[in-house]
């Protein structure tokens, strides 16, 4: 297999300055991107991180480089713990729950599925084994049943994120644990509770700490040292940091070689979370848009610049895309000839010059947004091919769609020429906005009986309707 001659750069956390890429192994690059915490359906904040991993795996392979992709589903913390008891149903139930459903989401956006989709609860012999080795070498101490990693003791702890023990120790002024060594020090078992799930271990019945859960998966299905660590930023301290000390504390070995974090989705400026509640899940946005516009509006920024999420935004993804597809159907619509005229000539060599701009800018740091304007050149020159011309030589317009198809994969948006036309998710949601405001009418004019049958027949079809104080509001049903 032949790796494009150019050269890959990539800005790396650790370090925080653009490096070369060079894999580990020659022709393949082995990768691992954090995935979801599975207690509530993913938003598209979330989606964003998942995203921008799968460019980055696209882009990889289409460099030629064979990737093997994992990324976890951690089934088991305090979050699922508190709303699995919240709903009353088991960690268990609540945990598959939503990993089907952040399956069928990431489906629908389109995402490669990982090669290795390792869920925490089906390693945890590994993982108290991960923990003996580091209590063995002296980098963990046991405390009541819970264990804690010794950070004075890793000299290179601080050095993904910056932040340094001694700063650290003198932060922590409020609620030190007085069982620590140091404030800093994490815990990677904690000891049973009732109401939890548990696992038996050396130092009794317990769980893992999150940060042990994907630092020993990521060995098992990788190795001691492999290419990409990828997440969000938020992921850097503390999360990656420790997988850092616990698995370079265990193997003596450097882990993963390249860091790369996205920065977040906003909403008027502030980062998507749970706990702002200002989040849009990706089924809800899906009700807003096709998954291709979701998908082409999360890349159109570059992923360590923030996104600001907007009906606004995704409008003008969705006419870009829209620009992009139409360009493509013109050109696939041209009955083809044999001979090639100047117009083919000019057509094929613009299209080789934006193919090379469009692997320039992945290759400097996954340029997403220099990416799409190398695509809209390709459209820009077969808008302007079509104008003058009723028919195409057959290579160039192999070599001109093929071109343009493969940019399209990279993105990950898919042709689906027949369908793009209309925006099905776009006209459900104007036809129940149509439906509720004639119900509403009816109900004006006290014809109750016409307004509670078309809440009935709504509600048959999975759309709840609500009459509130400042009017009606309506849902589509999520499935129980
Ligand atoms: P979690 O399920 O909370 O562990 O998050 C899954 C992934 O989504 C992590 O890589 C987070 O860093 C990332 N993430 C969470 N919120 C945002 C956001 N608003 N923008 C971008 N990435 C995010
Ligand atoms: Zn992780």
């Amino acid at each position: 297999m032949r790796v494009a001659d150019m050269v890959l750069m990539v800005y790396n956390t650790l370090g925080r300055k653009k490096e070369k890429f060079v894999p580990l192994r020659d022709g393949e690059v082995r990768m691992y991107v954090c995935g979801p915490t599975v207690y509530d359906y993913v938003h598209i904040g979330n989606a964003r991180a998942f995203v921008v991993a799968d460019v980055v795996r696209r882009y990889l392979e289409y460099k030629g480089f064979k990737v093997k992709l994992v990324s976890n589903v951690t089934d088991i913390d305090d979050k699922t713990i508190r709303r699995a008891n919240e709903t009353g149903v088991s960690v268990q139930q609540l945990s598959e729950f939503f990993t089907e459903a952040y399956l069928e989401d990431m489906a629908k956006l389109n995402l490669k599925r990982p090669d290795v989709m390792p869920r925490a609860t089906k390693h945890v012999p590994e993982m108290i084994e991960a923990v003996e080795t580091l209590v063995e070498k002296g980098y963990a101490y046991q405390v009541d049943g819970d264990v804690y990693f010794d950070v004075s003791k890793f000299k290179g702890y601080g050095k993904l994120s910056g932040n340094r023990t001694e700063a650290l120790q003198m932060g922590a002024r409020i609620e030190v644990d007085p069982r620590k060594r140091n404030p800093a020090d994490f815990v990677l078992w904690k000891s049973w509770k009732p109401g939890e799930p548990g696992w038996y271990s050396p130092w009794g019945k317990g769980r893992p700490g999150w940060h042990i859960e994907c630092s020993t998966m990521a060995v098992k299905y990788l190795g001691e040292t492999f290419d990409i660590h990828m997440g969000g930023k938020d992921l850097i301290f503390p999360h990656h940091e420790n997988e850092i000390a616990q698995a370079e504390a265990a193997t003596g070995k450097p882990f993963a070689r390249y860091w790369l974090h996205n920065e977040w989705l906003t909403v008027e400026g502030d980062k998507m979370s749970k706990s702002l509640g200002n989040f849009v899940t990706v089924r809800d946005a899906l009700k807003m848009c096709q998954p291709e516009v979701l998908r082409f509006f999360l890349i159109s920024a570059h992923y360590r610049s923030p996104i600001d999420f907007n009906k606004e935004n995704l409008r003008v993804a969705e006419g870009n895309l829209r620009r992009l597809l139409n360009a493509f159907e013109r050109l696939e619509g041209l009955p083809e000839r044999k001979v090639r005229c100047g117009d083919e000539e000019k057509l094929v060599s613009e299209v080789r010059e934006a193919k090379q701009r469009f692997k320039e800018a992945m290759d400097d740091d996954f340029n997403t947004p220099a990416a799409i304007s190398a695509a809209f050149s390709v459209a820009k020159a077969i808008n302007s091919y079509v104008e003058s011309n009723a028919e195409v030589e057959s290579s160039a317009k192999q070599e001109v769609a093929e071109t343009f198809r493969r940019f399209l994969d990279v993105f990950g948006v898919q042709l689906k020429p027949a369908e793009h036309g209309v925006d099905q998710a776009g006209l459900v949601k104007e036809l129940v906005d149509l439906i509720v405001d004639l119900r509403q009418e009816m109900r004006e004019r006290r014809d109750w009986k016409t307004a509670d049958r078309i809440r009935d027949e709504l509600r048959k079809l999975g759309i709840t309707i609500e009459d509130t104080a400042e009017g009606t509001r309506w849902k589509i049903r999520r499935p129980n």
